[in-house]
């Protein structure tokens, strides 16, 4: 057996950022590898996720997730090989999914961990299309704003992890009309000639609430919002009566520091009887078999596709997040680690 590591990289947050984050926000450092005790595995990360809810645990506050502490290694979804285990059901060379991202090497319980197969999707799929990002755009579309075949669909954020599967599983399941919103006109023309939205706008170049309209001359039935502010404000102007709105994400906000002043036409809710509903990706683990089952026969039918935008190295990661914030990501922003 090849000698095991006993020291490697990780990203601590060192300062908590006010409004948008900086690379001074963020340090590189070198940290003992522990050996794996009893029921642990050692795992050789090779891709981690960034994510946009990371922000939120930048800062000092009660939430859903715990705040990172200052100093200490973040964490986040990542996925890697196992270079040594003590665990039951682990053996060297396995490949998993785990919540200790954000370094290069990982030590952790076995009960914390599953396995992945790299012969059925890239290891990085695991992070987005097949992971976490995927059930949300599956459960939030399905579950959460009970979408029914013929609904008029606008998402925000459409050219994103969540949103791009958000479109394309509307469209799969039978959409009338599928809008989608995004912030450059690259990412417009991709919505329309690959992903196969109806409709699509920049939503830098205009006011949304008008590109919307224009966009959906019928109104919508069903809102996804992965942004908040603006983009609400103008969903809720289109939402048909008796509409729905899954409220995933308010990306608009993250970095903010003073409170949005939109949505101001929330009044519309009651006459339009509108139904808002908030979703937590964590509740809805028990679609997990069912979302894997079909949205894998998508890709692998060709009725469903995805992006990645793949940046190299731990010294980068850092800055992936802070070019996710910006936009600078098309579909899952994923920092490769190596082998
Ligand atoms: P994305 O892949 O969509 O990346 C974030 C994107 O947000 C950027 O690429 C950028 O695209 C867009 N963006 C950034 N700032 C703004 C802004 N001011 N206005 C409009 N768009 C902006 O990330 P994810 O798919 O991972 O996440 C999408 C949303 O879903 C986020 O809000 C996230 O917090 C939320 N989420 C919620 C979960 C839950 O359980 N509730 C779980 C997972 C994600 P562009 O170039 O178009 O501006």
């Amino acid at each position: 057996m090849s000698e095991l590591p006993t020291t490697g990289r990780e990203w601590h947050l060192v300062a908590r950022p006010h409004g948008w984050p900086t690379p001074e926000d963020f340090a590189l450092r070198e940290a003992a590898v522990p050996e794996p005790g009893p029921g642990q595995i050692l795992v050789r990360n090779t891709h981690m996720s960034v994510d946009p809810y990371m922000r939120g645990r930048m800062n000092d506050v009660k939430s859903y997730v715990p705040p990172f502490q200052l100093d200490q290694p973040m964490d986040g979804g990542a996925v890697g090989r196992v270079l040594a285990s003590n665990a039951e059901g682990f053996t060297v060379g396995d490949h998993v999914l785990h919540g200790l991202g954000w370094r290069e090497y990982a030590v952790l319980d076995g009960k914390r961990a599953v396995q992945v197969d790299p012969e059925l999707a890239p290891l990085s799929a695991y992070l987005g299309v097949l992971g976490m990002p995927g059930l949300t755009a599956y459960a939030g579309l399905l579950e959460v704003t009970s979408f029914k075949e013929g609904d008029a669909v606008f998402v925000s954020g459409a050219a994103g992890a969540v949103g791009s599967l958000v479109g394309q599983i509307a469209k799969l399941k039978g959409a009338s009309r599928v809008i989608g919103s995004a912030g450059s006109d690259e990412k417009v023309k991709l919505l329309l000639e690959e992903y196969g939205f109806d409709a699509a706008f920049n939503y830098k170049t205009g006011p949304v609430a008008e590109q919307l309209k224009e966009a959906a001359p019928d109104g919508i039935d069903v809102y996804f919002d992965n942004v908040g502010g603006e983009h609400l404000e103008a969903a809720i102007n289109s939402l048909n009566v008796h509409g729905r709105a899954t409220i995933c994400g308010m990306i608009a906000q993250y970095n903010a520091t003073e409170p949005s002043p939109a949505p101001r036409n929330l009044a519309m809710v009651i006459g339009k009887r509108l139904r808002l509903q908030g979703l937590l990706v964590s509740d809805h683990a028990a679609l997990q078999p069912q979302f894997v089952q079909e949205v894998a026969g998508w890709i692998r039918s060709g009725e469903l596709k995805y992006v990645e935008t793949v940046v190299d190295g731990i010294d980068n990661a850092a800055e992936a997040f802070l070019g996710l914030l910006r936009g600078e990501n098309t579909g899952k922003m994923i920092v490769a680690l190596g082998d």
